[in-house]
């Protein structure tokens, strides 16, 4: 073994040496027995009501307004939308602390109207796609970016840019029985008060029903999914003890920090 290989090996046992997590038992281990490692799902409010939302798995689509399209270099033509997918614990709520993220020195973020499915289903038309709708909510796609710009070079999948630990912070779930299914509406964050990213969601290349019948094409939706549907231009950089802020107006508000202390 050469000496970087066990340089690297050695590092990854020293990161994964953390304990591993406790916590009440979800909705599924309820009732059986010895169960292993049980672990709290990852749950979002639902504005105004009592109710929380049990995120089962989240999508993504990349690359669906054209200026941030032509910001990472690419041609906003209309391909077909594509997908990538973080893990459903990947889950931040609002006001929580990140900290930096391991593996990366070019954090960024990239806010992003999200869509709540209440009603699973495969191949979704188009003119029946709102109906699966639950709510919307605003959140964040935490991008390594480095990590992400390298593997798209090469060819490799986005996972260690995208499907990291924390990288979905998300505000509460709004009905859509309380604010509809929202077209136009100003799409905005901001980094420690500057503004970065302002636009609007009627720029979205792919509308949101377009996205559901597309994406149900590939998996059958469920309850508790929730659909990433992309970031507008104006994606940058958070150093550490960054302060972001977020917000569709009527679909809702987020604000993180990013903590002072790397790993
Ligand atoms: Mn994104």
């Amino acid at each position: 073994m050469d000496r970087r290989r066990r340089r690297w090996l050695k590092t990854s046992a020293a990161v994964g040496a953390g304990a591993i997590a406790t916590g009440t038992l979800s909705a599924q281990a309820q009732g059986r027995s010895d169960v292993l490692f049980a672990r709290e799902g990852s749950f979002i409010p639902v504005l105004g009501t009592s109710q929380q939302f049990q995120v089962r798995r989240i999508y993504c689509v990349g690359r669906n307004y054209a200026a941030h399209v032509r910001e990472m270099g690419g041609d906003p033509d209309r391909e077909a939308p594509f997908f990538f997918l973080k893990p459903a614990d990947a889950v931040v709520e609002t006001g929580a602390a990140i900290p930096y993220p391991l593996d990366t020195s070019d954090l960024h973020h990239e806010i992003e109207l999200v869509v709540a499915i209440g009603r699973g289903g495969s191949e979704i038309p188009v003119d029946q796609a709102l109906e699966h709708v639950f709510g919307y909510a605003v959140g964040i796609d935490l991008t390594r970016r480095d990590r992400q710009v390298a593997a798209r070079d090469k060819g490799r999948p986005w996972d260690l840019g995208k499907a990291f630990d924390r990288s979905a912070p998300l505000g509460p779930i709004h009905r859509v029985g309380a604010v509809g299914h929202p077209e136009r509406a100003r799409i905005w964050l901001e980094v420690n008060g500057q503004p970065r990213q302002d636009s609007d969601l009627r720029n979205l290349i792919w509308s949101v029903p377009e996205i559901i019948a597309v994406l149900s094409r590939s998996w059958e939706l469920r309850p508790g999914d929730l659909i990433f549907t992309g970031t507008p231009e104006g994606v940058g950089p958070m150093e550490p003890g960054a302060k972001v802020r977020v917000e569709v107006p009527g679909i809702g508000a987020l604000e993180n920090t990013v903590r002072q202390d790397k790993p």
